[in-house]
């Protein structure tokens, strides 16, 4: 039996690629503002950025904070980190968060599965600070019983670590809550939209495991829901194969 369901955050609870547009345009408006850069070229360069700062950093938290990623782009462009390493950071998430909605379906489906009496649970690839941020963006501060980053645990998904941390973190907020019993990996369900970093990291760690594919991009997956409206079925469906 299902005991448990964690989601990833980023474009799986609410579109992350149409709100990091809007983060990456209040950098470029600043890059324009203060260096009088062309803002598409700014763009283009900070999206450039996401894989090289993933390689030098590797898979850590680290490797998706902003006031980082600009001062790697502020080196390239030898210009002064200070002060515009955190003004860039900031004026990206506060565009990135005004600009977040929850994802269609999101918080109706979190809380029937609250009613229902499911632990629930977000682990995400990312720093602990903004990822808060958007929990309380997205008003699910009262829904969600734990988060997991991979700031907290030291290391991004699909590291099995990453998920163990979690099981763990699940186990404590239930005990926390008086409750006797204890969660086993089988009985937690990992909900997200990457094929690498949810389904298979889940999967390597026992967990089950869902694909959240609105776009219909991995049709080939079985394990797969487009809408959140039929995560239901999946439950009652994976309860009876247990
Ligand atoms: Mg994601």
């Amino acid at each position: 039996m299902i005991k448990a369901i964690i989601f990833d955050l980023d474009d799986t609870l609410y579109n992350f690629k149409a709100a990091q547009r809007a983060g990456a345009d209040a950098w470029a408006a600043y890059a324009k503002e203060q260096f009088q850069l062309p803002e598409e070229q700014t763009r283009r360069e900070i999206e450039a950025l996401i894989a090289e700062q993933a390689e030098k950093m590797g898979p850590i938290a680290a490797s998706h904070n902003r006031v980082l990623r600009a001062e790697l782009w502020l080196a390239k462009r030898n210009l002064p980190v200070f002060p515009h390493a955190t003004a860039l950071a900031e004026r990206y998430w506060q565009a990135l968060l005004d600009a977040m909605v929850p994802q269609e379906g999101a918080v109706e489906m979190l809380r029937d599965l609250q009613m229902r009496g499911f632990l629930i649970g977000i682990g995400t690839n990312m720093t602990a600070y903004v990822q808060y941020k958007k929990i309380e963006k997205l008003g699910l501060g009262d829904i969600v019983d734990f988060i997991v980053t991979s700031e907290e645990c030291g290391v991004d998904k699909p590291l099995r670590h990453f998920f163990k941390y979690s099981a763990k973190k699940a186990n404590e907020t239930l005990a926390r809550a008086g409750r006797a019993e204890r969660i086993e990996m089988n009985e937690i369900l990992f909900v997200g939209d990457s094929v690498k970093h949810d389904l298979e990291g889940a999967h390597a760690a026992k967990m089950q495991a869902l694909l959240f594919d609105p776009e219909n991009a991995h049709p080939e997956e079985e394990e797969r829901i487009q809408r959140f409206s039929e995560l239901p079925e999946v439950l009652k469906r994976l309860s009876a194969e247990m």
